[in-house]
């Protein structure tokens, strides 16, 4: 199974819109000219979009396997068949995620993740501090901020058309017209992102 060579891990992270689902698919397409085994996963939640496709905003796909239990990422990702693994939206998947992606990279499997490293409260989101940590490699990308034009770190969620609360859900995959790309000028929300680190001390 293992030729005992470990493997890597590769996180690409940063706003909605930033481009980490283009950037992702570009990398595993790479990786399928250079004739390696691709596979990819997605947590079945995001269902924005075809289920079985990673979608970039931009339109481009690549055809992903829709996880509930995170047992069928090892299970698949252990085969020889399984070179370079994808995950995107990696945020979603729960703390299980962390040990899982560990246990490939000792198998010498090149893991490719993306996903969005603050939540709309501004705040760290799920497990991505850690497998920001544990990355050899980390890619953070920004987007174009819908009001000003300059680089984007943030997530801006919209109800109603309103800024939305740091209190309302943070897991809503929804509608495109519900969030936007803002800098952190243009980013706004009731409670600053310095109340989680202050509150956790
Ligand atoms: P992510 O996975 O980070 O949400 P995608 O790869 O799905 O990003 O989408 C990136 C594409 O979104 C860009 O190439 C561009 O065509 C489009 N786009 C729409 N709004 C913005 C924005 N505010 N900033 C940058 N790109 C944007
Ligand atoms: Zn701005």
């Amino acid at each position: 199974m293992s030729s005992g060579k470990k493997g890597s891990l590769e996180i690409i992270c940063g706003p909605m819109f930033s481009g980490k689902s283009e950037e992702l698919i570009r990398r595993l397409r790479r990786a399928k000219i250079a004739q390696q085994h691709v596979m990819v996963f997605k947590p079945s939640i995001d269902n924005r979009h075809m289920i079985e496709c990673v979608t970039s905003h931009n339109g481009s796909k690549l055809d992903a396997f829709p996880v509930d239990d995170l047992k069928v990422i090892l299970d698949q990702g252990s085969k020889d068949s399984a070179q370079v693994i994808g995950l995107d939206e990696v945020q979603f998947f729960d703390a299980g995620i962390v040990p899982i992606i560990c246990s490939l990279i000792d198998m010498g499997k090149r893991v490719v993740a993306a996903g969005l490293d603050l939540d709309f409260r501004g705040a760290p989101f799920g497990s991505m501090p850690l497998l920001l940590a544990i990355a050899d490699h980390v890619t953070k990308l920004q987007a174009i901020c819908t009001l000003c034009g300059k680089d984007a770190n943030f997530t801006q969620r919209l109800v109603d058309g309103k800024v939305a609360r740091h209190d309302d859900p943070i897991i809503l995959v929804g509608a495109q017209e519900a969030y936007q790309a803002r800098c952190r000028q243009c980013y706004s929300i009731d409670k600053q992102p310095s109340f989680y680190y202050m509150s956790a001390l």
